[in-house]
């Protein structure tokens, strides 16, 4: 499917129904807020394919393991984000039959996603089999302003009759997840109550014992009789009224998702009345003028503005959209799953993917707050990743974080991932660095991150060995970031950021011991750490570690023996193999030389000041034709490498591959959710490749180059108490600081201050 939607540059558009394309729509129009998301169902019966999904920030499943050869060392449990109570459902029966488009005879749709102002419209006009024409306009979002709420105002006109409508708003709690191992439902009724203007469901999940009470209330322009309705797990209010035609009738809807992470579960309902009291008495239009406060508040952190390329425009709106409704740093508690609010897949579950990718992005964009509660959340974790590590034989206070994981649990079990995928607790570390080094929050070390780091650099130094014939330590058993290796030795992106691992830490060591010596005592002796021995233990590793390196094509080498592997290039493989992992089997992938994603090359982007340039390209031109990019992850960093090497068209390529990935749905996924982590990475291929922004001590450095196709590019990002727009167009680099805060920044090298423009 290739531009499906229309072009804007704030919305997106469909126009026309097509079922087929259902449930890419759903996913692409999905919507969220933090604290809750859905995918875009129809409010009315839907019989056609779909996806339905509505989820709740924290809230999870530990769905029993399910694998056909247990391992020892396998977490018991996957944790899913649930898809929770349907709260979006007006069913409508127009004299005596249901309004379900896949029924009807659609004579227009339309359907769009206001960027701007955060919210998503329908229109559409369609004809029931009985030959009753109505028009329908919903608008509905979920509210940023008031997190726990949402809001629907459908509005349904007749055509061509009087008659007969029910109209039933409802709330429906007897929902399952298209993953589900064994196929169970996730909830249990703790109580509802259906009202003739409302109604609740309160719902605990199985085994965790969360519990959600999910509520609404709703006014209907027109009179009816009403009669409430209470059937398992639901509510509802049937209101009968005659319709006129040409007269519209308006369903206001509020809604309500309260969860006992934030409530005492006896305080639930209480607490829920209160909350659609106070929505409703604000009134739907309140609501969505607040709404478009609380996106224009966002938008004026992160827009990018992109002129000249309508279609890039509007890709970058929608990854940094889908990023602001995903995750908004409130609360700790809470983190970024691949797939958002958008689907299922992945489980909600947090992967390396927030500390690699999405760290950089809300580190420019929002609060610095957000960050930290990012890296909160895996500092309040660590004991269970250092019950991880030890499950797997590690000891002394050495932590493992989980591949995948809602609560600190690991909850993947694949022991090529679980077990090997390690290089994910170094990311983390990286996370701590790259905060502290934006916001130049030290106090974070001495409070949190020295912890974290002394406990992560303990692991590495115990998963190394020392090799007798080497002379130098190893790392034996790894699967780097290119998951079509597996079992590998010496992957020298997980060996060369173990190092730094342990480097970082003594660095942190030092400094932490000089600023505060009586905390740094304190922690010390909490987490039993033995300087003398453990200092001397870090650093033997560092100055003793094996790197595989090609001395012949002077590039490192993925993992040792790599080039003993059949080199043909990407563009060599017949088109119609391709994607791989659709086309080959397993093991013909593990065998031949193509890397899913970038993996020496993530190295180099981490580390980019360590290499000079010639180092970067001749990797960069090895390891490109030979990736395949089958992970979203992968084009972005490309994209960045490629505009450091001042390769600009290769640069813009890559971006292209990132940026509208969901909305044309480039790799035949979309239907399952968008790709949320890998919208950052959209984001870092224009602010840190064509805007070539990057912190060098201490300052904002700026190399920027602007893309042949558009005539100018901004973007907006924050630093250290200073908001900057960044304009780069053919005029040159401008820079207006939108904040009093007086700033220093260098672009091409050099120094330029950058005071406050009014
Ligand atoms: C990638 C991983 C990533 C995961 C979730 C996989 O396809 O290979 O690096 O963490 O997706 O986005």
């Amino acid at each position: 499917m290739k531009q499906y939607f229309k072009l804007d540059e704030w919305k997106i558009i469909e126009e026309g129904f097509n079922a087929e394309h259902q449930q890419i729509a759903e996913s692409v129009f999905s919507l969220g807020n933090g604290r809750m998301g859905q995918r875009a169902n129809f409010e009315e019966a839907y019989s056609g394919e779909t996806l339905q999904g509505n989820y709740v920030a924290g809230v999870y499943y530990p769905d029993k393991t399910r694998v056909g050869w247990w391992k020892n060392g396998y977490p018991e449990y996957f944790a899913k984000v649930l898809n929770a109570a349907n709260w979006i459902g007006i069913d409508i029966i127009i004299d005596g039959e249901q309004l379900d488009l896949a029924k009807c005879e659609v004579a227009s749709f339309r359907r769009e996603l206001n960027m701007k102002e955060g919210y998503l419209k329908r229109n559409f006009r369609a004809k029931t089999v009985n030959g009753k024409e109505v028009e329908v306009e919903a608008i509905r979002f979920c509210s940023m302003a008031d997190d726990e709420t949402g809001a629907i105002k459908y509005t349904l006109t007749p055509i061509n009759f009087n008659g007969p409508i029910t109209i039933t708003p409802y709330i429906d709690g007897d929902i399952k997840n298209k993953d589900a191992n064994y196929d169970e439902k996730f909830w249990d009724e703790v109580k509802k109550q259906a009202n003739p203007n409302g109604g609740y469901v309160q719902l605990k999940t199985k085994k965790t014992g969360f519990e959600v009470a999910t509520g609404m209330l709703f006014t209907i322009s027109q009179e009816g009789k009403v009669r409430p309705v209470e059937k398992e797990k639901y509510v509802a209010a049937k209101v009968d009224l005659l319709a006129e035609q040409s007269k519209p009738i308006t369903i206001i809807k509020y809604a309500a998702n309260l969860s006992s992470q934030n409530y005492k579960a006896e305080n639930l309902v209480e607490q829920l009345n209160q909350t659609l009291d106070r929505v409703s008495k604000k009134g739907f239009d309140t609501m969505l003028a607040e709404q478009a406060a609380a996106w224009a508040a966002k938008w004026k952190h992160n827009d990018i503005i992109i002129e000249g390329d309508v279609a890039a425009q509007q890709a970058i709106r929608f990854n940094i959209f889908q990023l602001n409704q995903t995750y908004t740093g409130e609360d700790d508690r809470l983190n970024i799953g691949p797939k958002g609010f958008t689907g299922e897949k992945y489980g909600g579950s947090t992967y390396w993917d927030t500390e690699a990718y999405c760290v950089p992005f809300y580190l420019a964009t929002a609060d610095p707050k957000v960050t930290r509660n990012l890296l909160l959340y895996r500092y309040k974790q660590l004991g269970k990743a250092i019950e991880n590590a030890q499950l797997l034989g590690f000891k002394d206070g050495a932590a493992l974080y989980p591949m995948v994981t809602m609560d600190g649990t690991e909850c993947h079990n694949e022991w090529e991932i679980t077990f090997e995928e390690i290089h994910r607790n170094g990311a983390i570390a990286y996370a701590i660095y790259n905060y502290v080094r934006y916001t130049a929050d030290e106090a974070y070390l001495e409070d949190y991150g020295l912890e974290v780091l002394i406990a992560i650099a303990r692991f590495w130094s115990q998963r190394v060995n020392w090799s007798e014939a080497k002379q130098q330590y190893v790392m034996l058993g790894v699967t780097g970031p290119n998951e079509y290796e597996n079992n590998i030795n010496n992957n020298w992106y997980t060996n060369t950021l173990a190092v730094w691992c342990m480097q970082y830490t003594l660095d942190v060591i030092v400094k932490v011991k000089a600023a505060d010596s009586a905390k740094y005592n304190a922690l010390i002796s909490k987490i039993s750490f033995n300087e003398g021995v453990e200092f001397a233990r870090f650093t033997h590793i560092i100055q003793n570690m094996y790197y595989p390196y090609d001395e012949q094509q002077q590039v490192f080498l993925q993992q040792d023996g790599y080039l003993d592997k059949e080199q043909i290039l990407v563009k060599d493989i017949p088109i119609g193999e391709r994607p791989l992992n659709q086309k080959w089997s397993w093991d013909r992938i593990l065998r031949s030389c193509y890397i899913k994603q970038a993996d020496v090359l993530q190295g180099i982007y981490f580390f980019e000041d360590r290499y000079d340039i010639d180092t970067i390209r001749r990797n960069f031109d090895f390891y490109e034709p030979r990736t395949v990019h089958e992970s979203s992850l992968s084009p972005c960093v490309h994209a960045i490498l490629a505009a450091k090497l001042g390769d600009e068209a290769r640069a813009y390529e890559f971006y292209l591959r990132t940026s509208r990935l969901d909305i044309d749905d480039y790799n035949n996924d979309t239907e399952d959710g968008c790709h949320i982590t890998s919208m950052a990475g959209t984001w870092m291929a224009v602010v840190e490749g064509f805007g070539g922004m990057r912190v060098k001590d201490g300052k904002l450095s700026f190399n920027p180059f602007l893309p042949d196709k558009w005539q100018s590019f901004s973007f907006n990002v924050g630093f250290r108490g200073a908001l900057l727009n960044v304009k780069i167009s053919k005029a040159g680099v401008d820079i207006k600081n939108l904040s009093d805060t007086q700033i220093t920044v260098l672009v091409h090298g050099e120094e330029r201050e950058v005071k406050y423009s009014g």
